[in-house]
């Protein structure tokens, strides 16, 4: 499927039926598979032949799909996982553990924070967490001699930055490490990281991809580029004989193309677990069938709604990197000349108060923390997720209190707008 266009990719990738098989991903719910010998399958216990023989590894209506997203990103291989922050633990934990050092971006999201910042700094992990609007010499500066990889995302979920994926990439090779960049909310159809310079992309496929608020899932793509080899002595869980698997070197057996993600299956997926269920794989199969309509729409709706925004005067501010006005609106139209993503977030004049009247008074949006739903929805941190702060406390933690984070829907935006302009004449 790599000559075609995404849109085609997005419908066709990942499964082609065999004459007189199912049209639709089969759901091969499946616990185990069967084989003639033990010799037959001890070769799949030893890495020497490809197959299935427990779905805590692998199922093949998560294959089906992970080749699909795998495809879209323009990448090697590919894995499901059972949640985004599964993909991202994998991610990192495949080449940093205990001793290792990672360098993030501080702007990612809060769940991904507390992964890296709490609970693999107790796996013994520590990370250095840097702003994405850094210059070359502070990023440089937060190198160490066992820095093992670069994080960062596309759009951050939810402070909205733009990551400069080619100056994150560039500093993390000139340091003989991979860039990992989370791709949720741009999606591929927007922007693929692999063409700037990204080594390994995740994604939460919850968000835009699941796109119908009905499946978690997550996904961690390798872009084959990075040469673990000339880089042996920091990557030896690649470079080196694994003893689980009868000494195989993942990147010597796999090559470049195909060592991160079998050594992530065959290692972390064998004893983390995680996988996602046959049934999700196949609900999230039918999200990506639409992305590319859906990213379109969600973008045009967003545009609108930022547009209506900006020009209204009971509004404070605005962000959103589709707007001139914005810091990241240059970034945005290098990395993602199609449109960004659907979430927008803004200040009501009034404060908290008022952001809270205007939620109350909204129809359409429904008061959800969720995002990159087909359903609109929003979100007031101020007086939900973070309301045991005070307005100090919020302005410190980058949340206003004044915020309100929209996440715009599939619906008309004519009503979307009019629900907001009924909203906003109630404050
Ligand atoms: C939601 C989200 C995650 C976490 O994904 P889950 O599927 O909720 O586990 C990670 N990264 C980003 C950018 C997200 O928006």
């Amino acid at each position: 499927m790599s000559d075609y266009r995404i849109e085609t990719k997005c419908v066709q990738s990942g499964y082609t039926p065999g004459n007189g098989e199912p049209r639709q991903i089969p759901i091969i719910q499946s616990t185990t598979f069967k084989y003639a010998t033990g010799e037959d399958m001890g070769r799949l216990f030893d890495l020497e032949a490809a197959g299935y023989f427990y779905s805590r590894l692998q199922n093949p209506t998560c294959d089906y799909v992970a080749a699909k997203i795998c495809d879209l990103e323009g990448g090697t291989a590919a894995m499901l996982t059972a949640s985004g922050q599964a993909a991202n633990f994998y991610a990192v934990f495949n080449i940093a553990t205990c001793g290792d050092h990672v360098v993030a971006s501080s702007s990612i999201y809060g769940g991904t924070y507390n992964l890296f910042a709490v609970t693999m700094k107790k796996m013994g992990v520590e990370f250095t967490f840097v702003s994405p609007d850094c210059t070359g010499e502070e990023l440089d500066a937060a190198f160490r001699p066992n820095t093992k990889a670069v994080f960062g995302e596309t759009i951050a979920n939810p402070a909205l930055t733009v990551l400069d994926i080619e100056k994150f990439a560039k500093a993390a090779h000139a340091h003989g490490v991979p860039l990992i960049v989370d791709n949720t909310f741009a999606t591929p159809v927007n922007c693929r990281p692999f063409e700037w310079g990204a080594d390994i992309v995740t994604h939460s496929t919850t968000k835009y991809m699941d796109g119908h608020g009905a499946a978690v899932g997550g996904c961690v793509v390798d872009s084959g580029r990075f040469d673990w080899m000339a880089h042996a002595d920091k990557f030896p869980g690649l470079t080196t004989p694994d003893d689980s698997y009868h000494g195989i070197t993942y990147a010597e057996k796999f090559g470049q193309g195909g060592a991160f993600i079998t050594k992530a299956t065959a290692q972390l997926m064998r004893d983390f677990g995680s996988t996602p269920a046959p049934q999700s794989a196949f609900l999230l199969n039918m999200g990506l069938e639409s992305l590319h309509v859906r990213v379109a729409r969600h973008c045009e709706n967003a545009q609108t709604v930022a547009e209506y925004l900006e020009k209204h005067e009971k509004i404070a501010w605005v962000n959103y990197a589709g707007l001139e006005s914005s810091p990241y609106h240059a970034l945005a139209r290098k990395y993602m000349p199609g449109g960004t993503c659907g979430v927008v977030s803004f200040g009501v004049r009034g404060g908290r108060e008022a952001a809270s009247r205007f939620m109350a008074a909204l129809k359409i949006a429904a008061i959800e923390t969720h995002v990159a739903d087909a359903r609109t929805c929003c979100l007031h941190p101020a007086s939900t997720t973070h309301r045991q702060m005070n307005d100090e406390e919020l302005a410190a933690a980058g949340v206003p209190g004044d915020l309100i984070r929209l996440s715009c829907g599939l619906e008309s935006k004519d009503d979307l707008i009019a629900d907001i302009e009924q909203a906003l004449a109630a404050i």
